[in-house]
């Protein structure tokens, strides 16, 4: 028994190392990467889903590694915040995201909103308030034309956190909450927190016309938005039923493959510009 044990230990000991190399490997990696600019941006339109009318678009980063081709951001994120390299990176999305949406206000199109998610580790790092000032200066961007998608991880900071969040609304940035729904929420934080709209998370989304759970969830989501005055948001549409569902139950915004995927700049352009004419 003792001989195993210390077996088992040696293998769980060697898998370890295994794991924290190829940690090291890819944490490295992603620092060259963010040196060597392997990262870009592609947008996702959102949608009211009664006109069929592009309200805004999401900016969701991708990596587009030398040799290992394009790693998606549900791989690098969680590394990127456990190293802090979310905060250089993060910094480089918030900034090419507002120059390209600032750019595509001077275009003829209706004024639409950027949203751009944000990691608790970038909201709470010093600098953040006054990097997110410069890059507005620098880029022109209208601020209400910027949204901030945050996760409801920031409620485990909370003390930490209102107070940064207060100052973004100050600077007339608007503030939603990620995925809602599937975090920490405790429902008397979300009075505290100044925030403008909650984002139903695509896990109630996907089987609401099938699942009676699912159905009431999101129905209680819309119901609590609405009661409190704050905007509801649906991610995650991808038929036909899911508009019709969300739709019913007063939830006018949506987002999903059912509409379009997550664009490259120009093909970003061209949903832009046939959407405008329907
Ligand atoms: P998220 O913020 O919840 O983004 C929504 C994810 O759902 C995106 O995955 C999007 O491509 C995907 N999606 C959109 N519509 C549909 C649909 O109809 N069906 C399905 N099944 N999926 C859909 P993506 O781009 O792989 O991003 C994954 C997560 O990585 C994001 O989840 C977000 O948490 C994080 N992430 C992405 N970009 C950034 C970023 O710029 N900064 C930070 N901090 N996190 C990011
Ligand atoms: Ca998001
Ligand atoms: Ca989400
Ligand atoms: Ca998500």
């Amino acid at each position: 028994v003792k001989e195993r044990g210390k077996n088992d230990y040696m293998i769980f000991n060697q898998q370890m190392e295994h794991q924290s190399l190829e940690r090291r490997l890819l944490e490295n990696a992603l620092r060259q990467g963010i040196r060597e600019q392997q990262f870009y941006l592609e947008y996702q339109p959102k949608v009211n889903m009664t006109s069929n009318k592009l309200m805004g678009m999401e900016a969701l980063v991708r990596w587009n590694h030398p040799e290992l081709g394009i790693i998606s951001p549900g791989k690098f994120i969680p590394l990127a915040e456990e190293s802090g390299l979310i905060v250089p990176l993060g910094e480089w999305i918030l900034r090419e995201s507002c120059r390209q949406a600032s750019a595509w206000g001077a275009l003829d199109v209706p004024p639409l909103t950027l949203s751009v998610n944000i990691s608790v580790r970038q909201l709470v790092d010093r600098d953040f308030v006054d990097k997110l000032k410069t890059i507005l200066q620098e880029t022109g961007l209208n601020p209400r034309r910027l949204e901030l998608e945050i996760t409801e991880s920031v409620l485990a900071n909370i003390k930490s956190t209102i107070p940064i969040l207060k100052e973004i609304k100050k600077l007339g940035i608007q503030i939603s909450i990620d995925d809602f729904g599937t975090g920490y929420s405790s429902l008397s934080y979300i009075k505290e927190l100044p925030i403008d709209t909650l984002k139903i998370d695509q896990s109630f989304v996907k089987d609401i016309h099938t699942n009676k759970e699912s159905k009431e969830i999101a129905k209680a989501i819309i119901n609590l938005a609405s009661s409190i005055g704050l905007n509801v948001i649906a991610e995650g549409i991808e038929l036909e039923e899911h508009v019709d569902e969300l739709s019913k139950d007063g939830c006018i915004l949506g987002q999903g493959y059912f509409y379009s995927r997550p664009l490259k700049v120009e093909a970003f352009e061209d949903y832009m510009t046939t959407n405008q004419e329907s």
